[in-house]
């Protein structure tokens, strides 16, 4: 079955238009991720957090029609058109229209989907977890309780009119009812309404509303709460009551995108509010390690509290196995017979070896009888995946472990290293008759998608663990792609965070030449770095 459900009964693409929730990627959806990882189009809103936009594919056509505060970048008559135009255009083609919070939610997924029936273009909609009840949870306030709340409603602050303007509630007339009923909302029935109020996009407009809203009876003294950025790293909550709603806006500078929640489930926050404060809640963190290694320290840093965007400054690729080194021979699997031992140095190593050796027509049964090594557990995991137990691992994790372990029990075996054309002499060195094929290479990250140097320049600080991810950053994400030295010298910086995080001396060496404040880790390890980005902010 087709799990997209693609067979669409026209030669267009599907359109899917996915909630992406509040923010926090561990409460987007199983079906909106595997729709994003399979998308070839994905238009995304202001709203949509870096963390969700990396479950894309990289050869994703990404579209950003976000919307600032201020000025409209796409006006919304202009999004429902491109969606038509991209299904018309591409047919079998999947396209991601992705949204915050849920799509049909004041998310305008309504006229989106309409406008798409009217064009005969097929489409589905992905709910998500709306911010209206999934921020005020994160601050701990249930929006309903027994004896407290029995009702709940979600009301919008700001009235849209296509294009461009955001109309107020309220246009000032002599008969402010009347006024208040332009935008649709019934401020009596509001005020006499004995459930919490929740307002999306109400702060610009709260000083109407919460004067309205007393107007009409509503008790002045009812607990209210801002909650900003909600389920990410820089959620804030700002209690008072409905009395000084304005000024607590002013004085506490709160900003969108924020909930405003009313009533007495308010106080239940003071007990519930269950989301403690990490050493790094409200930092951004850039990582530039490779993807498949950065998951480690990234995970890390996330559970102190930090929003991570991995910028990985290296790709690595399969290539034909060639003896030696890149330059070598081909390698030729009919080889396999004279080893006893194959050593992987890597998941790269394994994934690529494994990549060649099925194309080459071979399974598993051509490894019989052969011992396996590997350089460490992650390494053992990937290949334990593949069916294959490990007969050698160092204690150490290392290199320099292996080389030993192997030069100690096996001197005589006929070991062959699978490993990518950066790998070091370590283990030749230990294991000077081991024959070296390389299965992968290393090449430096040539550009970023623009909304990630959008994530990269509102970061905090980046974190080096290497030299040439220094460089690279400076050629990719600093001086937009620059190919050569010269080209680096003269081009002018873009965005960039200007602190950076490095793992040891060298790092950092290089870090200070391209003008980053440093701040280095006691020891060359990931542990020991992740302790220093804690301690800096603590
Ligand atoms: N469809 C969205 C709402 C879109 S309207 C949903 O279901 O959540 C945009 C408004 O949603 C913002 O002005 C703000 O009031 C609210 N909002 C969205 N994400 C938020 C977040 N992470 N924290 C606080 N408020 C948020």
């Amino acid at each position: 079955m087709d799990f997209f459900k693609l067979k669409v009964m026209n030669d267009f693409g599907k359109v899917f238009l996915i909630g992406a929730g509040p923010g926090d990627p561990g409460l987007f959806t199983l079906r909106g991720k595997a729709i994003l990882e399979r998308a070839d189009v994905v238009v995304y809103d202001r709203l949509v957090s870096p963390s969700i936009l990396a479950f894309c594919n990289d050869k994703a056509q990404m579209v950003d029609v976000g919307k600032m505060p201020t000025h409209h970048k796409v006006k919304q008559s202009e999004i429902n058109k491109l969606l038509v135009k991209f299904a018309q255009e591409m047919p079998g083609a999947v396209i991601a229209r992705l949204k915050g919070g849920d799509p049909f939610v004041f998310g305008r997924g309504g006229e989106e989907a309409l406008e798409l029936v009217e064009a005969g273009v097929e489409f589905e909609v992905v709910p998500g977890v709306t911010s209206a009840i999934s921020v005020p949870a994160y601050a701990g306030i249930p929006v309903s309780h027994r004896g407290i709340a029995t009702s709940f409603h979600i009301i919008t602050g700001h009235e849209k009119q296509d294009g461009s303007k955001e109309v107020a509630l309220e246009e000032r007339s002599s008969d402010g009812i009347q006024a208040s009923s332009i935008a649709g909302l019934d401020f009596p029935a509001l005020a006499k309404c004995p459930g919490t109020l929740i307002f999306l996009m109400g702060i610009a407009n709260m000083e109407m509303i919460a004067r309205r809203l007393m107007e009409c009876g509503k008790d002045p003294k009812t607990p209210l709460a801002f909650i900003e950025k909600g389920t990410t790293p820089y959620q804030r909550t700002v209690t008072c009551t409905l009395e000084t709603a304005a000024e607590t806006i002013t004085r506490e500078n709160v900003v969108a995108p924020a909930i405003t929640i009313m009533g007495g489930v308010v106080e239940l926050g003071d007990k519930l509010a269950w989301r403690r404060n990490l050493p790094l809640s409200g930092k951004r963190l850039v990582v530039t390690r490779a993807a498949k290694q950065a998951s480690g320290i990234s995970a890390k840093l996330t559970a102190l509290g930090a929003e991570v965007i991995e910028t990985p400054m290296i790709e690595t690729r399969s290539v034909e196995p060639r003896v030696g080194s890149l330059d070598g021979a081909a390698a030729n699997f009919a080889d396999l017979a004279n080893f006893d031992i194959l050593a992987f140095t890597s998941t790269n190593g394994v994934e690529s070896f494994f990549d060649a050796f099925f194309k080459a027509g071979l399974d598993i049964r051509a490894l019989a009888g052969k011992k396996i090594a590997s350089v460490g557990k992650i390494t053992e995991k990937k290949l334990l995946e593949r069916g294959l137990r490990c007969d050698f691992v160092p204690e150490d994790h290392t290199g320099e472990g292996l080389g030993k372990l192997l030069a100690e029990k096996c001197a005589e075996s006929r070991i062959l290293l699978l490993q990518g054309n950066l790998a070091d002499d370590t283990l030749t060195t230990f294991l000077p008759k081991a024959t070296r094929w390389v299965v992968y290479e290393t090449l430096p990250a040539k550009t970023l998608p623009d909304w990630k140097l959008e994530a990269v320049g509102a970061a905090d600080a980046v974190v080096f663990a290497s030299s040439s991810a220094v460089e690279n950053f400076a050629k990719v994400v600093q001086h937009g792609s620059v190919d050569s030295q010269a080209e680096l010298d003269s081009a002018s910086p873009n965005l960039a965070p200007r602190a950076c995080f490095s793992i040891g001396r060298m790092t950092t060496a290089t870090a200070k030449k391209y003008g980053f404040e440093v701040v280095e880790s006691d020891e060359t390890t990931m542990d020991s770095l992740v302790k220093k980005i804690a301690e800096y902010y603590a």
